[in-house]
């Protein structure tokens, strides 16, 4: 079975699937994009992920490629076409096809849409997470709007690459005042020697994660202590736990940042525990 892809309004081979070399999301990086877990053949919360996803058009002034609707039904259509059962399914659309120039096309352009889906594995990521992961910090240097789930990845690229070479899965930005504010790909959280789960305001410095949104309304459910506020390098390093959260990975235990053994060097119990009822928390629909 070959890879389907849905490129403007075709669903296409994935080998074949292609957008114009004029697209401005090629030339400009102009554009968002989502991405949300299938898991066991439902769409971890799609409402929340188009909600996201309307707030980043809205912000860059980019109209729907279709109504939201006919997004969902896209969605739907990937991920079956694709039989994804365990997965995730990406959303990118752009400013469109226009001839280069910086300014905003003057005339008339249809908003590009791609979606595609893959297939992960849970238990490959369990194995991980049993594990638990090691972090590297790097210095944030991205734009201040990284509330926009732009396209434009680059420094986030070149973060993570970093990472990697230095041991690492993930890169953690350290902001001027030496906090943390969030992972290459994911929100960062610590859990204090006193048990409390910090992570990083939504306001500013991060993306408005939809993992850390439902783990948020979990740490509610459970009664756990919680404080959104900024945390440091050096506090992490102090903490009994560190965890990552994002779509791509769920609950991530830490184990090791810039090579610091973090607590007893094994993933926490209450990154695990938020792991294991991460799915309770989420909106599930059938794909
Ligand atoms: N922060 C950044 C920079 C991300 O790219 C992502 C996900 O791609 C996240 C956080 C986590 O967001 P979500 O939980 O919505 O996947």
């Amino acid at each position: 079975m070959s890879r389907i892809a849905y490129v403007n309004g075709q669903y296409v081979r994935h080998a074949d699937a292609a957008v114009h070399v004029e697209d401005r999301g090629y030339q400009f990086a102009d554009g968002v994009y989502e991405v949300c877990e299938v898991w066991q053949g439902k769409i971890v919360d799609m409402p929340r992920h188009l909600d996201r996803l309307h707030r980043s058009l809205n912000e860059l002034r980019i109209d729907w490629p279709m109504a939201r609707s006919a997004v969902e039904f896209v969605i739907r259509q990937v991920i079956r076409r694709n039989r994804v059962v365990n997965g995730l399914v990406y959303i990118q659309v752009t400013r469109g096809v226009a001839k280069r120039d910086h300014f905003f096309p003057a005339e008339d352009v249809a908003p590009s849409i791609v979606v595609t889906a893959k297939p992960t594995s849970p238990a490959a990521s369990q194995v991980q997470a049993e594990k638990g992961i090691a972090v590297v910090s790097y210095p944030e240097n991205r734009w201040p709007r990284v509330d926009i789930k732009t396209i434009a990845l680059l420094p986030n690229v070149l973060a993570k690459q970093h990472a990697k070479e230095n041991g690492g899965k993930e890169a953690w930005y350290i902001d001027a005042d030496g906090n943390v504010t969030e992972g290459g790909s994911t929100n960062a959280w610590i859990v204090t020697k006193e048990g409390a789960l910090v992570t990083r305001p939504a306001e500013n410095g991060i993306l408005r994660g939809i993992t850390r949104a439902v783990v948020l309304d979990l740490v509610q459910k459970e009664g756990l202590t919680f404080d959104e506020r900024p945390f440091s390098l050096a506090e992490a390093f102090e903490a009994k736990e560190a965890f990552v959260t994002a779509a791509s990975t769920l609950v991530m235990p830490v184990t090791r940042i810039d090579g610091k053994i973090i607590g007893n060097g094994h993933p926490g119990s209450v990154a695990t525990r938020l792991r294991e009822l991460f799915h309770t928390a989420t909106d599930l629909q059938t794909a």
